[in-house]
């Protein structure tokens, strides 16, 4: 759509098939994705636009907002007070992340001042207990399970009595996960939280599992009521796409988002900037935020002028390594920005027939003339040219000023 002068009926829809071909890349449900393209070609009346208005920009901002509106059923059927006891219920596949999950989510809410407790009614998993009660004890949250109980229920019923008694404002409750959805995990979540009467209870999901993830949260819902969901490894290499059908099938809102394997690697969800992500449109306000971190105010300007005029020169690489390194690993900053996802930049994406930008007796006298070896100098350059590649996609984008960034 960038290159088009002018946006008519067959640019917007070949605009909307890439980007249906991207939300199902992203593990999007192609019936969601349908709904929103018909949703968005009612939205944006090409012959009703004044001339003079950006369409671009309009039919860029429907998207968007179609896919936040997805992701946003309201709020969570429960949140828990301070102070009062509530009872929260995990579920999820086994290796959804689940039991990482309830610790995470106890010691975010332990270091807001609450007091959590967590119970292990995984009784199907051997060493489910082990894994809660380590996690527990790094974080010194109190925990309850047992070696010997085979009886998940009483298990779960025993817990929550001990720590209502404690004052626990947030008991957590873990329970079993199977390898895939199966009637006799059903049955005892089920049966689990008729004993424990839980306030809350949330759906863990992977967010590699893809298209799987509207059957499967689906299947969960119609056991027990789901109420809110949490979308985990987003650090990984999946978009989260699923995480919209997730949305979609328990008509629960993600509260939060598991973005590591440590206690605290764990976010309050911001729907967003995962849609940006999403689409590839880089998260700007995440990346702006960076620069401002990193980079010494006064070279401030003059990065975002190179980054918006898309030349990039050793000099460039030279001088902005310093302070780009600074910001973490450089796939992941890049990730960041609009127009680039993850794929666009594998490891040796290397265009090899760009224009040789030195020969090898070059190559060779700069190895020696620096003290290096000649391998260390190709391999330079063929970062210069991997990272040229992705600056160059940076040519005539517009970089938001501080108080335009909120508009997406
Ligand atoms: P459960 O079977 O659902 O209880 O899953 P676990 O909590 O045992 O987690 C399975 C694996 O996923 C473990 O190796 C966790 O460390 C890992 N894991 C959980 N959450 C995340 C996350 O947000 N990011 C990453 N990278 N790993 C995670």
């Amino acid at each position: 759509m960038s290159n088009a002068t002018i946006i008519d009926e067959k640019v917007l829809n070949e605009c909307l098939n890439e980007i249906t071909r991207a939300l199902l890349q992203a593990d999007v449900q192609f019936k969601l994705v349908r709904d929103m393209t018909t949703n968005i070609k009612k939205i944006v009346n090409l012959d009703d636009l004044a001339a003079g208005h950006n369409k671009r920009r309009i039919i860029q901002q429907a998207v968007f907002n179609e896919l936040c509106k997805i992701l946003d059923p309201g709020k969570p059927s429960f949140t828990p007070k301070k102070g009062k006891p509530s009872i929260v219920m995990f579920v999820g596949l086994q290796g959804s992340g689940k039991t990482t999950t309830c610790t995470k989510y106890a010691y975010y809410h332990q270091k807001k001042g609450w007091k959590p407790a967590l119970v292990c009614a995984d009784t199907f998993r051997a060493g489910a207990f082990d894994q809660l009660k380590q996690n527990a004890t790094k974080a010194k949250i109190p925990f309850y399970g047992s070696y010997t109980e085979s009886d998940p229920m009483k298990i779960a019923v025993d817990g929550v009595e001990t720590f209502k008694k404690e004052n626990c404002d947030l008991i957590i409750v873990d329970t079993s996960g199977r390898h895939k959805q199966e009637a006799a995990l059903f049955e005892e979540m089920r049966q689990v939280a008729e004993a424990t009467k839980p306030d809350l209870v949330i759906f863990v999901m992977d967010s590699s599992i893809g298209q799987a993830a509207f059957d499967q949260a689906q299947a969960f819902k119609q056991s027990v009521a789901v109420g809110a969901v949490i979308v985990t490894k987003m650090d990984g290499h999946a978009k989260g796409g699923g995480a919209l059908s997730a949305v979609a099938a328990t008509k629960s809102p993600i509260i939060f988002i598991g973005t590591g394997e440590h206690m605290d690697e764990f976010d309050v969800f911001d729907v967003k900037p995962f849609v940006s992500r999403l689409l590839g449109m880089g998260d700007w306000s995440g990346f702006m935020d960076k620069i401002h971190e990193v980079v010494p105010m006064d070279q401030q300007p003059e990065l975002l002028q190179k980054l918006s005029e898309g030349h990039f020169t050793l000099r460039i690489m030279y001088e902005q390594f310093q302070n780009i390194l600074k910001m973490g690993p450089i796939g992941q900053v890049f990730s960041m920005l609009p127009g680039f996802s993850a794929e666009l930049m594998p490891k040796g994406q290397l265009d090899t027939s760009n224009p040789k930008l030195m020969t090898d007796s070059r190559i060779m006298r700069i190895a020696r003339g620096s003290g290096h070896q000649v391998h260390e100098v190709m391999d330079m350059m063929e970062e210069y040219k991997r990272l040229a590649k992705m600056w160059s996609k940076m040519k005539g984008l517009k970089i938001p000023k501080k108080g335009e960034m909120s508009a997406l």
